[in-house]
């Protein structure tokens, strides 16, 4: 049994096989039977979506024009603004914000013609791997509900992996879309930074963060990818260049790929099961005909640490909007306005987040900027400048989106340094700023699923995702559906 793709979906929306409403429907008592199980949405609006729905089948109907993503529906992250609902970043400081507009993306979705259920659950304000560090609570992997489904778009995997939807969007600043995506086994990619407008996204790390798509399969991240990616004025590191073709590359001919393996991707700390998973998957790309070349990536070894400052650095400006004055929580009873901004904050920020702000502070502070916020400044350049020459000799890199399957809810929550460790695979990519798609590749021995991460040089999606449906047309992990996604339907 497999549950139906985005493509799918769509095709028969338009052809009216299917109404957009009886998917909608569908989507709907999908959320009603798993929700309670995942908790993997912070809001929804049903009957909005189902009005939609409703104009979606009329214009189907009456002839009229519509966009590629026609009555199709789709769950996207709570840190993107929509001038509906709420968006919270799972924090107690917007817990009643409501943007005054939509996000680009939010935007292009709607001109797509797709429609937008609700918003899913994260960690607060982006900051975490696991989905745990929720003012909402945790959300639980559909593969196990013992176990997170990664993070920090922990929600926007889960509810693709369970079926509620075929597509979502997250963000992803150091891996929150690759290591939920491998988490929870479903495909989720992390574009150029600057391929795809972060106007409306809720800043976290400025020159990381990147908004992607997840989906089942290749196919469906780069139709989603297709209706995002392109410049926009409003966010002035969104790049002014053609998008290629997405859709149309997956079905070009491969000539001679050059498959990157860097050791450093399989160095302590890595689960030998998802090492085996990893090295099986280098093996379909062998038997396919690639050339599998060494290459390195020696400041590897500093980038969580790299990571860490500049992330914290960036997110303790970016938060310091959250004053009490200029958005969302504000103090009841304040003795006088320093206390009003102090204990704003103190009320409304999460133990992660104020953990970071009061690292990046320091990190900022005069007398330790030079040693910690400017010396990591240079080790990423060193970082970039190993990725471009890796470039050079392969198409892409390969290796693990994460060294461990998903942990079980509670394990590394007491333990800040062991959770950071887990973005070990996916930081560099962002500090690099190059795109990386984590898909299915098997399961551990206790049924968890293990992603295979690609990478490719800047702006090349075209052909880092070509590279990742080539196995997918190999393999069949990717059709895999986690038992509670069956149950439910009486499949
Ligand atoms: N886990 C990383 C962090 O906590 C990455 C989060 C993200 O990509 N938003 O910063």
């Amino acid at each position: 049994m497999t549950l139906p793709t985005l493509t799918e979906i769509r095709d028969t929306i338009r052809s009216r096989t299917t109404g957009a409403r009886e998917w909608m429907g569908y989507t709907l008592e999908r959320i009603d039977a798993l929700e309670p199980k995942l908790h993997a949405l912070v809001s929804y609006d049903g009957d909005r979506a189902m009005e939609q729905a409703r104009l979606a089948d009329e214009r189907i109907a009456a002839g009229q024009p519509v966009g590629p993503l026609a009555g199709v529906p789709l769950l996207i992250k709570d840190n993107l603004c929509t001038s509906f609902g709420r968006t919270t970043c799972a924090s107690r400081i917007l817990a009643n914000f409501e943007a005054p507009y939509d996000a680009h993306v939010v935007e292009r979705l709607h001109r797509a013609g797709a429609i937008i259920v609700g918003k899913t659950n994260l960690d607060e304000f982006a900051m975490g791997s696991s989905t745990e560090n929720s003012a909402h609570g945790p959300t639980r992997n559909p593969w196990n509900l013992d176990h997170v489904p990664g993070g920090s778009s922990g929600g926007s995997a889960a509810t693709v992996a369970a079926g509620v939807v075929a597509g979502s969007l997250g963000s992803d600043t150091g891996g929150s879309i690759r290591q939920p995506a491998s988490f929870c086994g479903v495909v989720g990619l992390k574009p150029t930074y600057g391929r795809v407008s972060r106007y409306g996204l809720v800043a976290y790390g400025s020159s990381l963060d990147q908004i992607g798509p997840f989906a089942r399969d290749v196919r469906d991240v780069a139709l989603l990818l297709a209706n995002i990616a392109g410049h926009d004025p409003r966010d002035s590191t969104c790049v002014k260049r053609p998008v290629p073709d997405y859709l149309a590359a997956l079905d070009t001919p491969l000539a001679g790929m050059h498959i990157g393996v860097a050791d450093e991707y399989f160095g302590e700390g890595l689960d030998p099961e998802v090492r085996a998973a990893i090295e099986a998957a280098i093996d379909v790309y062998r038997a396919a005909g690639a050339r599998i070349v060494p290459v390195h990536l020696p400041h590897m070894k500093y980038a969580i640490a790299c990571y860490y400052l500049i992330a914290t650095a960036e997110a303790s400006s970016n938060l310091a909007r959250y004053d009490g004055v200029h958005y969302g929580h504000r103090t009841a009873k304040p003795r006088d306005y320093i206390d009003m901004y102090c204990a704003s904050r103190q009320e409304g920020f999460g133990d992660e987040v104020k953990r970071r702000i009061m690292l990046g502070t320091y990190a900022l502070s005069s007398g330790y900027y030079d040693a910690y916020y400017l010396k990591a400044l240079k080790v990423r350049t060193l970082i970039r400048n190993d990725f471009e020459k890796a470039f050079k000799e392969a198409d892409v890199i390969v290796g693990p989106a994460s060294p461990v399957p998903a942990i079980r809810i509670g394990e590394r929550i007491n333990d800040p340094l062991a959770m950071y460790l887990m973005d070990i695979y996916t930081v560099s990519a962002n500090l690099a700023g190059v795109p990386g798609v984590s898909v299915p590749c098997g399961f551990s021995s206790a049924g968890l699923p293990v992603g295979l991460q690609l990478m490719g040089p800047h702006f090349a999606e075209d052909r880092l995702l070509r590279i990742a449906h080539e196995y997918q047309l190999r393999t069949d992990w990717h059709t895999r559906v986690p038992p509670i996604a069956l149950e439910m339907s009486g499949q």
